[in-house]
């Protein structure tokens, strides 16, 4: 048998972004949007039917994110969003985007990145005063979809202990009793209607239990699901984790009476050394998945087959079913839609649609006795051999003769920062923004029609420095004090860089959902990078030519190029990432030659990629952080260099982050309460600081006075001196009219604050 763990709900062309988009900007009718989806996830299970899946996963869909669907869906969701009118979509895209008319002024919930993926969920939260109760038909409803066109799918239902425990917390402790007993009935609830609905699986989720587990998680999660057990009649409960190993709750599992249990042998390789230490428990189905759901390459079916032999010495072979690692989420479609790429690449990939057909090859040659004379398998032994003579040159050479000094930055920051001061004479409070403008549509479309060949290079370099010249102007208007070039000659801050780096594979439609409407088509690295020519540095050096202010160059660090790429997976990362920051480093180099005087590196993904288990940070983090160092250690003392980091969930690795060395760091915080202040006054990180004091995920304009108490609160917190005022992130995916004011209003607020020091 084979299983998916979830599918790729944007649709192949990103139908579904579309469409959500256009009904928010009204231009398509509730009706259609929810017609049109209903199609869309009808040809998604046909689609998985045809390619042999027998368990085929409803739920999965979402209109924006499943977690929100969740909170939604348990009533997870905040009084005020229930008070505004609006009906149940509506309701639910308030909370997804946030909400104003005449008398509502709603936020967006807040995001964040879903473990170690960049895919962000929707952080619902939990009060004492949430009353957990049924309160949506959306998994019922999808159920009987799927059935309508005679397919009984398995529903994908997030599991309590996930569900309680990534939810922000105000005043309850999700270790009472209390809190989860009242949360029960809800899931006793869902597993009654489905038998009424006669589901057959049911698929929890439960990936918390990949990281470190303390005994309250434990006894919660037994306890939990002890009681709901109880209840499931007919149905079959699969309990499915994935990206990582089960190491502090596996023989635990054994004594609950789930059907089935779902693990990652990819991400979670231990998991094989668990069932050879523990053995499994008789008769449970084991959902083995060996299709590794995040990345692009094809599957090494040596090494699959490996693995389900040995799994076969410890659970019945009838009861093995073969299955992705996780959610195909995080793979494009179809490489059907790749033309242009070369087979001498093509043939190493495998996105959602070909690893369908993996699963049911593997299937197949699982079940032959005498697979080793296959030739599918034979094919697949020669690819991966290839794959091997197509190493990346041995880089080993150029980092061992790195010394020291090429990650140290001299001076040290103490009197760096008193020659930047000089330097750059800025103000107090400066004001900045994290680098991109708005991608209007007249940007996308001289980039679509300069790829499409329909304008030249010199018409489409033109226009983009004709919007350099315009941004310019605004900013100047605005009276930031450190400005940028607006990155619209980027597509995206990944893909940019692949397209101009040698090593990498472009895609053409290789888009993965990152949050709600929003969709990132991460470059391949494939060979060897190198940096053919300079790539920034004549934009940036022409926004500066405009201007008397300082133009803050703004290039993506090798950490975050290498976490947000797909990545092969017989080379280390580390190695890639030295190589990545090689590269990087000669472009901070040539901008400082033109004069530049402050060059930031986004390292946006830096934290995202940290090990879920505490015990394999310090090697990822000892690689990561040197690999950022070795871009700047070489620049002046008197240029100043910034990092940006999305995400704001790195109170304990301040340390860590500390050893970055950087001058100036911005970051997300505008969502976030304080606490992350606090642990700056409190850490070893000298650096000066920008806590974003907007959320840029929101069309909501914020006004001057929500900005300044802001401010005030952040001077309380960690003085004047350091800090500076910046949304949290890039403006890139805001509208003209939504960003322009909010920073116009960021200035006021810091102006005001500075006047009155
Ligand atoms: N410099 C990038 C931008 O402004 C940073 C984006 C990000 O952190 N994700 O778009
Ligand atoms: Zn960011």
């Amino acid at each position: 048998m084979i299983s998916v763990v979830g599918f790729p709900r944007i649709g192949e062309n990103r139908e579904l972004k579309k469409w959500v988009e256009a009904y928010l900007d009204k231009k398509l009718t509730k009706e259609d949007l929810i017609q049109n989806s209903k199609a869309l996830k009808k040809n998604h299970w046909q689609f998985q039917k045809d390619y042999g899946v027998d368990l085929i996963p409803s739920n999965d869909f979402s209109f924006y994110d499943t977690f929100l669907d969740h909170a939604v869906l348990v009533n997870a969701i905040p009084e005020e969003y229930k008070s505004t009118g609006l009906d149940e979509l509506d309701t639910y895209f308030a909370l997804a985007k946030g909400y104003q008319d005449e008398k509502h002024d709603l936020k967006a919930l807040p995001m964040k990145k879903w473990f170690f993926t960049n895919y962000h969920y929707i952080v619902p939260e939990i009060t004492r005063n949430t009353e957990f109760k049924l309160s949506s038909t959306k998994p019922f409803d999808e159920f009987e979809e799927a059935l309508s066109i005679g397919i009984k799918t398995k529903p994908v239902i997030l599991g309590a202990l996930t569900f309680l425990k990534l939810s922000k917390k105000t005043d309850v402790d999700i270790y009472d009793k209390t809190c989860w007993e009242k949360l029960l009935p809800v899931y006793i609830q869902i597993f009654e209607k489905f038998k009424e609905l006669g589901a057959e699986f049911i698929q929890i989720d439960e990936p918390i239990l990949v990281t470190d587990l303390n005994g309250a998680d434990i006894e919660l999660f037994i306890n939990f699901y002890s009681a709901l057990l109880t209840h499931k009649g007919s149905l079959k409960i699969i309990l499915q984790t994935y990206f990582g190993d089960v190491r502090d709750i596996y023989e635990k599992l054994f004594s609950l009476d789930f059907d089935g249990l779902g693990l990652d042998f990819v991400d979670g390789i231990y998991n094989l050394e668990l069932i050879r230490k523990f053995g499994y428990p008789e008769g449970k189905l084991l959902i083995a998945g060996v299709v590794n759901g995040r990345n692009v390459f094809k599957n090494n079916y040596k090494e699959s087959l490996e693995i389900l032999n040995t799994l076969s010495n410890y659970v019945e072979k009838k009861n093995i079913i073969i299955s992705t690692s996780c959610s195909l989420l995080f793979v494009p479609y179809s490489l059907k839609f790749e033309t242009q790429l070369d087979n001498s690449k093509k043939k190493y990939l495998a996105f959602a649609e070909e690893k369908l057909k993996e699963l049911n090859e593997l299937n197949m040659l699982f079940n032959d006795e005498n697979y080793a004379q296959n030739t599918l398998y034979i094919q697949n032994i020669q690819l991966f051999e290839e794959l091997k003579a197509n190493k990346f040159s041995d880089i080993n050479t150029i980092v061992n003769n790195l010394t020291s000094d090429d990650f140290e930055r001299k001076p040290s920051f103490e009197e760096r920062i008193k020659l930047q001061k000089d330097a750059l004479s800025l103000p107090n409070l400066p004001t900045t923004t994290i680098g991109s403008f708005p991608q209007t549509q007249d940007v996308r479309k001289a980039r679509s029609e300069f790829k499409n060949g329909k304008i030249t290079f010199e018409e489409y370099d033109k226009f983009i420095k004709q919007k350099i010249e315009n941004v310019i102007k605004l900013q100047e208007e605005i009276g930031l004090d450190v400005l940028v070039h607006g990155e619209y000659e980027r597509n995206d801050m990944v893909e940019f860089f692949g397209e101009n780096l040698e090593g990498f594979i472009i895609t053409k439609n290789g888009w993965v959902q990152s949050y709600g409407t929003r969709c990132v088509k991460p470059p391949i690295i494939f060979s060897d990078i190198k940096r053919k020519r300079p790539i920034t540095v004549e934009y940036i050096k022409y926004a500066q030519s405009l201007t008397k202010k300082p133009v803050k160059g703004i290039l993506t660090g090798p950490v975050t190029i290498l976490n947000w790429s797909f990545v092969r997976e017989d080379i280390p990362l580390k190695d890639v990432a030295f190589q990545l920051a090689l590269a990087i480093k000669e472009e901070v180099l040539d901008l400082e030659k033109e004069g530049i005087k402050i060059i930031q590196i986004d390292e946006a993904a830096l934290i995202e990629k940290l090990p879920l288990r505490k015990a394999y940070h310090k090697d990822y983090l000892d690689w990561a952080i040197k690999a950022f160092r070795l871009t700047c250690s070489k620049v002046k003392p008197e240029t100043q260099v910034h990092t940006h980091m999305c995400y704001s969930n790195f109170d304990d690795l301040l340390d860590e982050i500390a050893k970055m060395d950087v001058d100036v760091i911005t970051f997300e915080a505008a969502k976030s309460d304080f606490t992350l202040l606090d642990s700056i006054k409190k850490s070893n990180l000298k650096s000066e600081v920008g806590p974003g004091v907007f959320d840029v995920h929101s069309p909501r304009i914020v006004s001057k006075e929500e900005m300044k108490q802001l401010i005030l609160k952040m001077i309380e917190k960690i003085g004047v001196e350091r800090l500076w005022v910046n949304p949290d992130c890039g403006l890139k995916t805001r509208k003209e009219n939504e960003a322009i004011p909010t920073l116009q209003n960021m200035v006021l607020a810091a102006w005001e604050i500075r006047n009155n020091l």
